[in-house]
């Protein structure tokens, strides 16, 4: 792969990435996608896609590989690597530095590299993560017989919250605000499932196997006690990696990295597909 430059590099193996990466390979256009960890992205982890058209509750996961080989089919390479610095060089090639496989030259870039979670920003949290504390629940390991806690408002924490039921004892849905912003069916659901919503409290610490709450509204702080603790208060877009002011010509964005705020699969993917279709006007002009 060194060496040769590449028509487009594609950075995030989510929806955004694979969708762009199948047109452009139909196209015919040489294309490399970097994943750093998981084809398929976000949508890998969702258990069961009730919203994606056509496509009535199965595992993201499948889907996802669905897209994946259907644009392999096509042609597009793929490398498990995470890009690392992006800058263009005097020729008006993007030059990528991969972890691993060094540095990949493109005509054009893709950034498809999603949003990250954002933080509380508590004693206990980044000391605890990936043994107490995450963000999703495909991360942690099995629940069965304890007691999770999902911090957030809106409707990835309400959805967390509904799917977890299933695996753990308890479940506890930890808002700042009185009301949840989340459509009504997730509500529905909520209730069904025994979550017991905590509205009015925020994180103050995260101990191992216990959670301080700090009521926001003046009232009594409390101690719930938690085996794993959930945080899905919001999410930033991630950044491109790279020292440049303006995005030069021949740079794309699309899916959650775009800034969206109607973060789903079928937006991400239709992001991606036009970002490929910029990308493909530009390599034709250039
Ligand atoms: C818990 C949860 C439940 C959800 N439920 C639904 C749902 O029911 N329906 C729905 O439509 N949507 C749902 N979504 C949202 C949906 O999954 C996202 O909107 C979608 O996956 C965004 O796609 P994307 O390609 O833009 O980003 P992502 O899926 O985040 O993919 C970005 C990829 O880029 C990779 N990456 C980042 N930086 C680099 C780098 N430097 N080098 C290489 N790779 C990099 C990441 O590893 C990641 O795989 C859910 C999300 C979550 C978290």
């Amino acid at each position: 792969m060194k060496g040769r430059v590449w028509d487009a590099l594609i950075v995030g193996g989510g929806p955004a990435g694979l969708a762009a990466g199948l047109h452009l390979s139909r196209a015919g256009y040489r294309t490399l996608l970097a994943e750093r960890r998981r084809y398929g992205g976000q949508a890998a982890g969702i258990g069961s896609l009730e919203n994606y058209p056509g496509y009535a509750g199965g595992a993201g996961e499948a889907l996802m590989r669905d897209w994946l080989s259907q644009a392999r089919r096509w042609g597009l390479k793929t490398s498990l690597d995470e890009a690392v610095r992006v800058s263009r060089n005097g020729r008006g090639h993007f030059s990528v530095r991969l972890k691993k496989g060094g540095p990949v030259k493109a005509r054009a870039l893709l950034w498809c590299g999603g949003a990250a979670f954002r933080s509380l920003g508590v004693p206990g949290e980044r000391e605890l993560s990936g043994k107490y504390v995450w963000n999703t629940g495909d991360e942690a390991p099995s629940l069965r017989g304890r007691v999770a806690a999902v911090l957030g408002g809106g409707e990835a924490a309400a959805q967390q919250a509904a799917a977890l039921a299933g695996r753990a004892k308890k479940v506890y849905l930890v808002s700042r605000g009185a009301r949840l912003k989340a459509h009504r069916l997730l509500l529905g659901r909520l209730d069904a499932a025994g979550v017991e919503r905590l509205p009015g409290f925020e994180a103050a610490r995260i101990r191992p196997g216990a959670l301080e709450l700090r009521a926001v509204g003046g009232g009594k702080d409390r101690e719930l006690e938690a085996d794993a603790v959930f945080v899905l208060i919001g999410k930033q877009p991630r950044r491109v990696p790279a020292g440049w002011r303006r995005a030069p010509e021949g740079f794309f964005k699309a899916g959650d990295a775009n800034g969206e705020i109607y973060r789903q699969v079928a937006v991400a993917g239709g992001d991606g597909i036009r970002a490929a279709m910029r990308a493909i006007e530009f390599l034709e002009g250039a």
